[in-house]
């Protein structure tokens, strides 16, 4: 999945991939601090170091962000922009659950309270049986009755 996300990107393919590039070799020789959490960034640190530097997006490519503009990216930690991006996609995800929370009644029930409705909704039913069968019982003696009539 993650590769084939990361071919369809545009900052690393095509006609963007040149341009990221050099603005990329730009940003890590002009920024110094992260454009996230504005803490400098220590380029001796390596991927897949959390610190170490990347470039983000400052609005998504996603989101209709330009993929290779110098004016759309900026220096930022790797963690940094990793939970940029988790946040980005937990907004989505709370609207598919939300969706889903509808639809899927189960789900949002309190399975600790079941036993005791599907037991209570049991002895409802005996209940109802055992009833029936009383009015049964009474109408079968009032027959009984009447035939001895
Ligand atoms: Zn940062």
């Amino acid at each position: 999945m993650a590769g084939k996300r990361n071919r369809n990107r545009p900052d690393q393919n095509g006609v963007h991939r040149g341009a990221f590039k050099r603005n990329k070799k730009k940003i890590y020789a002009t920024q110094t601090v992260c454009g996230i959490c504005g803490k400098p960034v220590d380029f001796n640190l390596k991927y897949p170091h959390p610190l170490s530097p990347c470039i983000d997006h400052i609005i998504p490519i996603a989101k209709g962000g330009h993929p290779s503009d110098l004016d759309n990216l900026q220096l930022a930690h790797w963690t940094c922009n990793r939970q940029k991006s988790d946040k980005l996609v937990a907004r989505s995800d709370v609207k598919v659950q939300e969706v889903i929370s509808n639809r899927v009644l189960p789900q949002s029930m309190d399975w600790r309270n079941f036993r005791k409705i599907q037991a209570e909704a049991e002895r409802n039913e005996s209940k109802a049986i055992s009833e029936q069968k009383q009015s049964e019982n009474k109408e079968k003696a009032k027959l009984k009755q009447r035939v001895m009539l």
